[in-house]
């Protein structure tokens, strides 16, 4: 659209000077020009006026016998014309009414002089007198910057009056007349030309002047699209990571120095790579954008913003007054998404349709926040909601022992854990059902603190899981399982568990056959455990990965059978080697319903094939139970605590010598 109107400029300044102009281009050259037309009009009828009087001295002495009436004129016309100018002035009127006052004024001026002027009976005299009407020539062609045509005409009804004034005095010779009106065309000749010229010239800057207004327009406009699409997510048009930032920066400074309080709400699409993989990527960016569509609304009412903050993940700042303000923000949002109804099919929490979790965070008067914490808490948050479920909203909770400052020291500790020795493995024995012998070991991880205080995995664990460590400790323990464990022949099979980062992170299959072959252990002695309570998305890159590992012959196991949506699915994607069926269902069996039920679990996976293990037998009736079951393993407080491979492999020499 610019570049149209340029070319349009460039075509115009090409055009010769006689050539018809563009119409538009002309209009927009008044118009650019009107208050200062308007205002150069006003002041010029008042000093043309002011000059206009002043003659009337030269009339006393030139033509003293008519002076009374050519004063009488020049006053009369010069506060007609003054009146005029100002009433149209202040009702406002346009430069060319303003323009048509002075013009009508000039000839009104010129008639007021020239006619009673010529009646004087000093004949020769009032014929040079005659000669200042070049003079209104002159004024409407060059004094006043008037159109083309309004000068033209102006001047040209001054020549004529002048030349039929020389025609009907008759007076003077031919020569003298043919020297008046030579003079007088002349005048009115190279007046017009210039003001022609003049307002050509004008024409021209105004063209060059508009072609730099609107390459400068241009380029602004250039720039800002850029600036914004700086700080755009491209997909979803809302903030991108580097705005948010710059936002939060924003909603923090204000919190802090005017006490404005703010929520920031993380808001993580429930299943995406699931969602992907049976859509396509195409309905998954669609879906995003959706997503992002419905969080800005909701974000706008709130005053708020909305920013893409990773993959599938959003956040929202927003003012808010109280925590439960912000909770029920996040509600919002979250019922939102919810009631966009789009498809998401088998989804093995049973829900249908594209949901989300979100985990919030809200400023409060508590001197250890700090700016990165307020999303650091929404991340806890969100993480949270995750783990409970999905599809729900978490208000991070200061009180909850979980989420305080432990973390970060345990973040901090993980760090530096494996270099520093404050990680350590136990092993906890796994019996044959059927041999009543060690069959297996669990590996299971210990972490203390520098100060020698043990952290349990269940505060550890995540944390790592979270930063991504879990990748190196769990590499470690694997290579430390196989060197002291598997290597030393001191147990026939290990196993040891894995988080679903690792199964991601790739190369995991390959550092696992690197450990193998370094420490010249067979893979069908190491079982890595997978648990099921984990949300992993059983995606193609985490089954190429267990594909990998089946491979070298590495057994997978499936823990904490029962406890998440997954198993079942999982049990038919992949072939487990051995399924562990979690505590809480042994637990249970004292009721008749719970028996029932851990009955008929095993039932369905025997159906499927894999060796059975129960976990947490903590009494004799409760092996027994295993026993009658039929199952293939047990491991348990009863079977044996995780304690140092030395202690486990004196208790099993103990036990063969007594039973010997
Ligand atoms: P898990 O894999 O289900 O490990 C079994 C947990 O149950 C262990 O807790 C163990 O001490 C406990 N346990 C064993 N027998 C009994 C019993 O008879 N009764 C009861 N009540 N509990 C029993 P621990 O060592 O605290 O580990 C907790 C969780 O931490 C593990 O659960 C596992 O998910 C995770 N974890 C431990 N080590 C590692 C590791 O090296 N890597 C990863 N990714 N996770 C680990
Ligand atoms: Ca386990
Ligand atoms: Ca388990």
């Amino acid at each position: 659209m610019t570049q149209k109107r340029v070319d349009a400029i460039e075509a115009e300044l090409r055009k010769p000077y006689w050539a018809p102009s563009d119409r538009g281009l002309r209009q927009s050259f008044w118009k650019a020009r009107e208050a200062d037309r308007r205002k150069t009009a006003r002041a010029g009828c008042a000093a043309a006026i002011v000059v206009y009087i002043m003659f009337s001295a030269l009339d006393v002495f030139v033509v003293p016998d008519v002076a009374a009436y050519t004063i009488a004129a020049r006053f009369a016309v010069a506060i007609l014309s003054l009146a005029m100018m100002e009433w149209q002035f202040r009702t406002n009127a346009g430069a060319d009414v303003l323009d048509l006052v002075c013009a009508s004024g000039i000839v009104l001026g010129f008639l007021g002089w020239i006619v009673p002027a010529s009646f004087t009976i000093e004949q020769s005299v009032g014929e040079y007198y005659r000669i200042y009407g070049a003079v209104f020539m002159i004024g409407a062609n060059l004094f006043f910057a008037f159109r083309a045509a309004v000068a033209l005409t102006t001047c040209l009804s001054i020549l004529l009056t002048l030349s039929a004034t020389i025609l009907l005095s008759g007076q003077g010779g031919t020569v003298q007349s043919l020297i008046f009106g030579s003079f007088y065309f002349s005048c009115f000749f190279f007046t017009s030309y210039v003001a022609m010229k003049l307002e050509n010239e004008r024409y021209r800057a105004f063209l060059n002047s508009y072609k730099a207004n609107l390459h400068q327009e241009e380029t602004q406009a250039h720039g800002q699209a850029l600036l914004k699409l700086s700080y755009t997510d491209a997909l979803t048009n809302v903030h991108n990571r580097r705005s948010v930032d710059v936002k939060l920066h924003e909603f923090w400074s204000r919190w802090q120095t005017e006490r404005r309080s703010f929520a920031a709400i993380l808001v993580d699409v429930d299943f995406f790579k699931n969602f992907n993989d049976r859509h396509g990527h195409q309905q998954g960016d669609r879906c995003l954008v959706e997503v992002a569509n419905s969080l800005a609304s909701v974000a706008k009412c709130a005053d708020g913003l909305v920013g893409r903050y990773g993959g599938e993940e959003f956040i929202i700042l927003a003012p808010v007054q109280t925590s439960a303000a912000a909770e029920s923000l996040a509600e919002t949002v979250r019922r939102t998404v919810e009631q966009l109804g789009i498809e998401h099919g088998l989804r093995r929490d049973g829900h249908s349709v594209v949901t989300v979790s979100v985990g919030v965070s809200y400023t409060r008067s508590d001197s250890t926040t700090n700016l990165e914490r307020i999303v650091h808490e929404a991340d806890r948050a969100l993480y949270a909601a995750k783990s409970d479920g999905r599809n729900c909203v978490k208000l991070f909770d200061p009180k909850d022992p979980n989420n305080d400052d432990m973390n970060e020291t345990v973040a901090a500790l993980l760090k530096i854990a494996v270099e520093r020795g404050l990680v350590s493995l136990v092993y906890q024995p796994i019996h044959g059902v059927e041999s009543g012998r060690l069959e297996a070991v669990e590996t299971l991880m210990r972490l203390r603190s520098v100060d020698g205080t043990s952290v349990p995995p269940s505060m550890f664990i995540p944390v790592a899981e979270r930063m991504g460590a879990i990748v190196t400790l769990g590499t470690w323990a694997i290579c430390t399982v196989c060197r002291d464990a598997l290597a030393t022949g001191l147990v026939p099979v290990a196993s040891v568990n894995v988080s679903a980062v690792q199964l991601r992170n790739p190369g995991f299959a390959a550092a696992v056959a690197s450990i193998l072959m370094e420490t010249g252990v067979m893979g069908s002695r190491l079982a890595l455990e997978i648990t099921e309570g984990l949300e992993i998305d059983m995606d193609l890159v985490v089954l190429n990965c267990i594909a990998d590992l089946k491979r070298l012959g590495v057994r997978i196991w499936l823990d904490d059978f029962g406890t998440g949506f997954a198993g079942l699915s999982w049990l038919r994607m992949i072939e487990f080697d051995t399924v562990k069926i979690d505590k809480s269902f042994l637990h249970g069996i004292n009721e008749p319903k719970g028996r029932l039920m851990l009955l008929d679990i095993i039932t369905l996976v025997r159906n499927c094939g894999p060796r059975i293990l129960v976990e947490g037998i903590e009494t004799a009736d409760q092996l027994k139970f295993a026993q009658s079951a039929g199952l293939h393993q047990v491991q348990g407080y009863y079977v044996g605590r995780p304690s140092a491979l030395s202690e486990i492999v004196f208790l099993q020499n103990g036990k063969k010598s007594s039973t010997s």
